[in-house]
């Protein structure tokens, strides 16, 4: 055993995984697709002060998670720690607000946070990622929800359900965390040394702590969506008729948040039922604020990511079918030294006429090779030996039938071919 191991929560993608990743991929890129989502790919490493300013310095994945180093020029860059900043990044570089608006986009891809690993979640890991910049209209953020909500749907997941909230805008979110900063001064020593130190760098997220003694203290807390303002509600309200109307569970949350200034309005949670108790497999929201603080034009933006990793760990487990990666169409085999090169040329032959073809390699007899075209699960098996060769001819088994005919070499990748197309 070498001593050489994958680093610490990271993951080897074997052959016999792919076809989940293949399914899951494909899948999620034809619903985006349909509606109307464009591709884009952004470098897998940005600037250090990208994600600082767009993720926020206060932020666990600033302070705590990210993959920095300097490089030989003495630059200081990051791998990507979630999508959404090089996304906006690229959107303003590359002059996409000029473009008919909305642009909608999905990329896919690796992300990297040092994280305590655990199921399904890895300091590689990779994402689905869906931005649409440009709108403001609340049906672009259900049109974000509705679009993940079916990618999980449709790869087997169940009972999905939403978890709703607002964080307000920049007109009534800072009226609102005065409001929260002062409830929480009756409790200022009955609160977790994390929540202290958020009351004063990123009050809202005192809502989402875990420790279990200020849960009695978040449970009486003020609600945001009570202190929103004009626009706010209305965009909410909007959001939740569209909900209603599609007859889409949801549930409003309060502890729902993203802390960060540029997050605006919508913040949700997907939820799925199926194994164990419900629980959040996803999470997406608006970021109003968040093209003007990497300096670009005011934009408004609603997205979401979807953890690829967990979605397989999850299929696996209920047990949900995938189409297998295609066999070979053809095994050639091959018997004495002699018929090497006929076998050779007519695996090429038949690679060039687009027949997927396996060529059996090293000498061996026709009873192991016969064997192994039986395990790689080829439809057809050439058997060339040197007195087919004397005659011109191949022997072509039918590997599903069992049926043998004996075919002119001149015709045999148009035989198999005819035979074998899809
Ligand atoms: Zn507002
Ligand atoms: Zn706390």
């Amino acid at each position: 055993m070498s001593h050489f191991q994958r680093p610490t929560g990271t993951l080897d993608i074997l052959p016999e995984e792919q076809p989940y990743w293949r399914h899951v991929r494909a899948h999620a890129t034809r619903l985006a697709e349909r509606a109307g989502f464009e591709r884009l790919d952004v470098p897998v490493f940005e600037s250090t002060d990208l994600f600082a300013r767009g993720i926020g310095t206060g932020t666990d994945i600033v302070e705590k998670e990210m993959y920095t180093f300097c490089d030989k020029g003495d630059n200081s860059l990051t791998l990507r720690p979630e999508f959404t900043a090089g996304v906006v990044r690229a959107y303003i570089e590359n002059g996409m607000h000029v473009r008919p608006q909305p642009v909608k986009l999905y990329s896919t891809g690796p992300i990297f946070r040092y994280e305590r690993p655990q199921a399904g979640r890895y300091r590689q890991h990779t994402q689905f990622n869906l931005e649409i910049l440009g709108a403001q209209d609340p049906a672009a953020d259900l049109e974000i929800m509705l679009l993940i909500a079916d990618i999980y749907a449709g790869l087997g997941f169940e009972n999905l359900s939403f978890q709703l909230n607002s964080t307000g805008c920049p007109a009534c979110k800072p009226g609102y965390v005065a409001i929260l900063q002062d409830y929480y001064q009756h409790y200022r020593d009955q609160v977790c040394d994390d929540c202290q130190r958020r009351l004063e760098q990123n009050p809202l997220r005192v809502l989402d702590c875990k420790a279990e003694q200020c849960q009695p203290i978040i449970a009486n807390a003020p609600h945001i969506v009570e202190h929103l303002c004009d626009e706010c509600r209305g965009h909410f309200a909007l959001l939740r008729e569209y909900l209603d109307l599609l007859k889409r569970p949801y549930k409003l949350n309060h502890r729902l948040v993203r802390g960060l200034d540029y997050y605006t309005k919508t913040v949700f949670e997907v939820w799925a039922g199926g194994i164990g108790a419900q629980s959040a497999v996803c999470g997406g929201g608006r970021y109003d604020g968040l093209a003007q603080a990497l300096d670009g034009p005011p934009t408004p933006g609603v997205g979401v990511a979807a953890g690829l990793e967990r979605i397989i760990l999850v299929m696996k487990a209920q047990g949900v079918k995938v189409p297998p990666l295609p066999a070979p169409a053809v095994f050639v085999a091959c018997v004495g030294e002699k018929a090497r090169p006929a076998a050779v040329q007519l695996t090429d032959e038949l690679r060039q006429a687009g027949v997927a073809t396996w060529l059996a390699f090293e000498q061996r007899g026709l009873r192991s090779q016969m064997r192994e075209a039986n395990k790689r699960g080829a439809s057809y098996t050439v058997i060339l030996g040197e007195d087919e060769l004397a005659r011109g001819v191949g022997a072509v088994r039918n590997m599903h039938s069992g049926e043998q005919a004996t075919v002119d070499l001149a015709e045999l990748t148009a035989w198999i071919q005819h035979r074998t197309a899809a």
